[in-house]
């Protein structure tokens, strides 16, 4: 399963918290995030992360063209609320994307509790068989 990690700077804590609290329901996946929130992911787990640019620097825009492939399966984007982003228009774009492709998209630790509870349960294998019948459909 490939899994995005972004979270906005008041947001890093909680999100490297996560991480941390779920590393080994997270490892074993591909997983991908903007520059400083990986690399702070990094900093406290061992999880591989795949970092694009930080958000600001279109980050956020790298991962949705992965969700526009049908490339990412799941994204955790701690947003935050009470702060002005200069990169709003790429934040809209990528929440925008999500729904375009249905792709389980957690905004608030509240939410990310639920998909991760239903990642280890296996819920969200569905995306497995769009992703084979992606591959089918081109002859691979
Ligand atoms: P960052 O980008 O992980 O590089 O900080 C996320 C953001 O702030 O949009």
């Amino acid at each position: 399963m490939k899994i995005a990690f972004i979270a906005h700077d008041k947001k890093k804590e909680e999100i490297v918290n996560f991480a941390v609290a779920y590393e080994p329901v997270f490892d074993g996946h591909e997983l991908y995030s903007t520059g400083t929130t990986g690399k702070r992911i990094m900093e406290k787990t061992n999880l591989k992360i795949t970092r694009f640019n930080s958000g600001p620097l279109g980050g956020d825009q790298e991962i949705g063209a992965m969700i526009a492939k049908n490339e990412m399966d799941l994204v955790f984007f701690f947003r935050d609320p009470l702060t002005a982003q200069p990169h709003e228009p790429d934040i809209t774009a990528l929440l925008r994307l999500c729904d375009v492709y249905s792709i389980p998209l957690a905004t608030n630790m509240g939410t990310a509790e639920l998909l991760v509870q239903g990642l280890m349960r296996g819920d969200l294998n569905w995306r497995m068989i769009v992703h084979e019948k992606e591959k089918k459909n081109k002859g691979e």
